[in-house]
């Protein structure tokens, strides 16, 4: 299935014997730079994938919310909205966690939201940290606010969408993955602080400049990944303690030496480290986007991830090994994005050694004993949006 089409209305009609009301679609997401930076009040560089989660839906106003996924084995699930209660709490519905979050962050958020019939197809890898989990949720999002006329205005969708992934699933992931869902636009990467929700639209025009941005989905997951993300939390949390500040946002640049000496365990002197770092490492990327410097943000991003491979410990080696193999090919920069432990790196690179760096991973890939990684062009793409009528 391509990125933009999906099985269309018949499915819908198919699987609930009815007329869909519209379909509405929210996109994946790579993070140019601002890696582990947005639980931390930061800021963040997201652009939006073509690749899409799609849904099709139709309002029921017998309070019952039926999701089905074409993506998922078990059919549909059918659950009543006032009965709702968190995974902690006992939910036991599987990936219909996430639409169910949906519903019942807007519903306990106030918003009068009656039960729906929902129908999904995704071109979103799952797991591979292109957040297909925020393209589910902001798609059922937008769905649900359009059928039942809420108004919502997309950061605050977006918080509808995050206090799902949060509370209901019990993710604690930051706020960025659903701001990109609901925000990117055509063309752009979006600049957003996360202590405030600011954002700007960046150009981010590569084939004007001959370049390209490869996304390398490795398709490994370590099992590290969830246990090792709250710890990364904890230990920032534990810096930001140990300086007094609200959040490591707050810890400027030429501050950091003297912060470090301040903090006695070693491990979150790395995290602070790489958290005030990578802060100013988007800003030396918006300034050099803003001043067509585009080719210089390489180097940005290769020094991003070695701080996250370094100091914050989160990469891997098969992450390591495509940003390794495609700097050494000729790449202007590379960087592992998403949270780690797997899932795809980014590549920035002349669109004349796209083919020579692409056989070049596989080989590597290959030689190392991985399997082979997936590797397709970032083509900054619109966020969530309704398709039909
Ligand atoms: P990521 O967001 O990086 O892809 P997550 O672990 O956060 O990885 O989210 C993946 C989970 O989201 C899947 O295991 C599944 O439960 C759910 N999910 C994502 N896309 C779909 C889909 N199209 N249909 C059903 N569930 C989905
Ligand atoms: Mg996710």
């Amino acid at each position: 299935m391509s990125a933009t089409t999906a099985g269309g209305a018949f499915r819908f009609r198919e699987i609930y014997e009815r007329e869909p009301e519209g379909a509405w679609g929210a996109p994946g997401r790579v993070n140019l730079i601002g890696e582990h930076t947005d639980y931390n009040e930061g800021f963040v560089m997201p652009l939006a994938l073509p690749h899409l989660c799609r849904v099709e839906a139709a309002r029921r106003d017998d309070g019952v919310l039926r999701v089905h996924s074409s993506d998922q084995p078990g059919g549909v699930v059918e659950l009543t909205l006032d009965g709702l209660a968190p995974v902690a709490e006992g939910f036991a519905g599987g990936w219909a966690a996430y639409p169910a979050g949906v519903a019942w962050s807007l519903r306990t958020a106030g918003h009068r939201v009656g039960g729906a019939d929902l129908h999904f197809e995704s071109t979103v890898p799952t797991g591979a940290g292109l957040s297909s989990s925020a393209a589910l949720e902001v798609s059922t999002g937008l769905a649900l606010d359009d059928l039942y006329g809420l108004g919502l205005d997309r950061p605050s969708l977006a918080e509808v969408c995050r206090r799902a992934e949060n509370e209901f699933v019990g993710v604690p992931s930051g706020i960025l993955d659903q701001m990109a869902a609901a925000c990117c636009t055509e063309g752009h990467a979006l600049y957003l602080d996360t202590r405030d929700l600011q954002r700007r639209q960046v150009p981010f025009d590569l084939a004007l400049e001959g370049l390209r941005l490869l996304v390398v989905d490795t398709r490994v997951t370590h099992e590290l990944g969830d246990g090792a993300y709250a710890e990364r939390r904890r230990g920032c949390e534990a810096g930001a303690a140990a300086l007094g500040v609200r959040a490591l946002r707050d810890v400027p640049l030429d501050g950091l030496d003297e912060a470090l000496g301040r903090i006695e365990d070693p491990v979150v002197r790395r995290y602070v480290h790489h958290v005030v770092t990578e802060n100013d490492r988007v800003r030396q990327v918006i300034a050099l986007l803003d001043a067509g410097e585009t080719r210089a943000v390489g180097p940005v991003l290769t020094a991003g991830h070695r701080s996250l491979r370094d100091d914050f410990a989160v990469s891997c080696p098969e992450l390591d090994l495509v940003v390794e193999v495609a700097v050494d090919r000729g790449a202007l920069g590379a960087r592992m994005t998403g949270g780690g432990f797997g899932g795809s790196a980014i590549v920035l690179l002349d669109e004349v050694l796209v083919d020579d760096v692409r056989e070049a991973l596989v080989l590597a890939f290959a030689e190392a004993g991985y399997a082979e990684p997936e590797v397709f062009e970032a083509v900054p793409s619109a966020g969530a949006r309704r398709l039909t009528p």
